[in-house]
């Protein structure tokens, strides 16, 4: 991925205040992160706030499959597992064969590995061959921005009416404003699309990076 902070993790005063609060970090989210360090992953998967934000929608509209787009070490896609029912699932699709076999480790770890399925690939050539796992309850898409009107276009289609499509790095790391790179305005782009589709009721929820979420209506 191009054009990423090199460190989405630091976290200001306040975000520690909701972190310790709302969304404490248990030992299996921690490795996750040093396994992260060890394998020399990039810092740049949610905040734990972020990923209780997750945690709360699943819950709020009692999801069971969820798909996800871009894995890296498996930290949102463990929170998301855990928010799903014993019987929930998650599909989540990784580029790199090394980010997708931390995350298959991570996936074990937390004791999710029975309700995630990673496919190893490039998402835009993935996406058709899951048509058959439609309808989905939710999307969670943190990767490849450029690509993001040709997810979305994908998604809004795979969605169940009262389904929920949450997007990472709404602000694409501060950028959103004067894009500077193929990522950034394919966020632009995406947002402009999205804004505009009276399938959805949406908004960017302005914390951290700011997260899309776009709910399909009924
Ligand atoms: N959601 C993760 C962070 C994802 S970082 C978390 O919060 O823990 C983005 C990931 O997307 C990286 O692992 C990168 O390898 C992967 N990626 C990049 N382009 C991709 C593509 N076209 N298809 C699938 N995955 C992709
Ligand atoms: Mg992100």
């Amino acid at each position: 991925m191009t054009n990423q902070p090199r460190n989405e993790r630091e976290i200001t005063p306040l975000d520690r205040y909701v972190i310790d609060l709302f969304a404490p970090e248990d030992a299996a989210l921690r490795w996750i992160q040093a396994e992260a360090d060890r394998n020399e992953l990039p810092h740049i998967s949610l905040q734990a706030y972020e990923g209780k934000t997750l945690h709360l929608l699943i819950t709020a509209i009692g999801a069971r499959k969820a798909l996800e787009i871009g894995a890296l070490a498996g930290y949102s896609g463990v929170w998301i597992a855990r928010a799903l029912p014993a019987d929930g699932k998650l599909i989540t699709l990784e580029k790199s064969s090394k980010h997708a076999s931390v995350a298959r480790a991570s996936y074990q770890h937390a004791g999710v590995g029975h309700k995630v399925t990673l496919i190893e690939g490039a998402a835009l050539d993935l996406l058709p061959g899951l048509k058959s796992e439609a309808p989905f309850d939710l999307a969670f898409v943190d990767a490849d921005r450029a690509n993001y009107v040709n997810y979305f276009h994908w998604i809004s289609e795979a969605l169940r009416p009262g389904g929920i499509l949450v997007v990472h790095n709404a602000f694409a790391n501060g950028h959103i404003l004067s894009p500077q790179s193929d990522d950034d305005r394919g966020m632009a782009a995406f947002q402009k699309e999205l804004a505009h589709d009276s399938r959805f009721d949406s908004n960017i929820l302005g914390v951290g990076d700011g997260m899309v979420v776009a709910v399909k209506k009924q």
